[in-house]
């Protein structure tokens, strides 16, 4: 008998969250669609904290950005005007032996086919945008795209947010939506999908003040890592050369994290010049130039952008927390955008315990989301809510028909306090504050 390859640490991931219900692989029931992933129960609480956090350090925490939810389907001209139609192309290399396709950048062509060594086609350019059609005619004049990123809504309505917010520059816009690209190599788990959520702030500053303000974007955007709860030592910057840049930027740097299939990124910040603003000038016809009261001048703005995606900063949290202990599997989730805050057990289900811990549940709900589970030995519930990265377990027992004190037990250390019933609710507002 053959043995069994050993699970890496991305194959344990990926069986944990289908189990715990974070995801799971769409249309399964017919055999899954590649690159397409569904968010359970628990899946969409963590990706909803997630954006919570960036919405949050975005747009509430300061005066100077504002929010949008621009439409998905846009007028094709955008797409024109951006670049996109004629640049946002991947070069496409097929193996003429295994048939695998590859990203002609990302290997190194002149060894051949990275799967059997075969020779490869040479690299076609592939553009990455879905394309359908608006209305009933599927002709070339009712074409539109599924946007590739969340970006140009925000430029389109750059005047409209300005006026209607009466911000003056330098002011941002921030945005978190659905993007699809027609990746050729998809993988990764939900690193690199065909649909994902973009969060995306693009920053409108004077000419002459952009490097100013991208070395502050890129500090502030590395800083927030820590919020989300990332290791420090796993985040990195890397500075796009000439090469790497993409058609509309002057400066990039990336920042990557070390997954277990190495260095990646999961963040974009560029200075985007007065690229796309020039171009939807040029393409619209309309005067789309800021006019600055103080300097008495007209000018067009130049971006900086912070560009994320929502599915890689979870697959990140995800893998920064999985933690393999002994006896035990736990996600040592920052308790901001762990799923489920608490989980409420009555030691045994009798003796009027159950209906405590219901009622402790109930005066938790309202602020938290909460988890009552009297199913199994309290050893095994543990296990699971660690599992699902709970930080906070709490124990009705029969001290607690005493003296109505409960046992509080932390999910990393596994340290347990006793807290009145009562002081739970403030107890968990203190502690997830942070
Ligand atoms: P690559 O060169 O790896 O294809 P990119 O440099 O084109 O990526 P950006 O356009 O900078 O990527 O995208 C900004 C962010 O959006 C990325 O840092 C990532 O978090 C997210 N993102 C981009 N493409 C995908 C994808 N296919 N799946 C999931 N997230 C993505």
């Amino acid at each position: 008998m053959g043995k069994k390859p050993t699970p890496t640490v991305m194959d344990k991931l990926v069986s944990l969250t289908k189990r715990r219900g974070f995801i799971f692989q769409s249309s399964e029931i017919y055999g899954g669609i590649n690159s397409c992933y569904d968010y359970g129960p628990l899946g969409v609480e963590m990706k909803k904290n997630i954006k919570e956090l960036w919405w949050k350090s975005m747009v509430y925490e300061r005066d100077d950005i504002e929010g949008i939810d621009a439409s998905i389907l846009m007028h094709p001209r955008v797409w024109e005007a951006s670049g996109h139609v004629e640049g946002f192309t991947d070069p496409l290399v097929d193996c003429k032996k295994c048939k695998m396709r590859w990203r002609a950048d990302q290997i190194d062509v002149s060894k051949g086919c990275p799967n059997c060594g075969g020779e490869l086609t040479e690299p076609r350019m592939f553009n990455l945008m879905f394309k359908t059609f608006m209305g009933p005619v599927e002709d070339q004049a009712h074409v539109v795209y599924l946007r590739p990123e969340t970006a140009q809504g925000i430029y389109v309505n750059f005047h409209n947010v300005r006026e209607a917010s009466r911000q003056k520059v330098p002011f941002g816009i921030a945005q978190i939506g659905k993007a699809f690209r027609n990746e050729i190599t998809p993988g990764n788990f939900i690193f690199r999908t065909r649909e994902f959520e973009q969060m995306e702030m693009q920053f409108f500053v004077k000419p002459g003040t952009d490097e100013e303000w991208f070395q502050y974007w890129k500090e502030k955007r590395m800083a927030w890592y820590e919020r989300l709860g990332i290791r420090k030592e796993k985040l990195r910057f890397h500075q796009h050369g000439e090469d790497e840049l993409a058609h509309y930027a002057k400066a990039a740097f990336d920042i990557e994290y070390e997954f277990p299939f190495g260095w990646s990124e999961i963040e974009g910040i560029h200075n985007r010049t007065d690229f796309d603003l020039k171009r939807h000038q040029e393409y619209s016809g309309k005067d789309l130039r800021y006019f600055d009261q103080e300097a008495g001048e007209k000018y067009l703005p130049y971006v900086i952008e912070t560009s994320t995606g929502v599915d890689r900063l979870m697959l990140t949290a995800l893998v920064d927390a999985y933690t393999e202990e002994p006896d035990r599997v736990v996600l040592r989730l920052k308790p901001q955008i762990a799923p489920i805050k608490a989980a409420v057990f009555p030691l045994v289900k009798r003796d009027g315990m159950p209906e405590i811990a219901h009622q402790i549940t109930d005066s938790l709900r309202k602020d938290f989301k909460v988890f009552y589970d009297e199913s199994g030995s309290v050893g095994r519930r543990y296990r699971r809510q660690d599992e699902a990265g709970t930080p906070y377990c709490i124990t009705v027992d029969s001290q607690t028909l005493e003296d109505g004190t409960v046992t509080v037990r932390e999910r990393d250390s596994m340290e347990q306090i006793r807290l009145s019933k009562d002081k739970v609710l403030e107890f968990l507002k203190e502690k997830l504050d942070k």
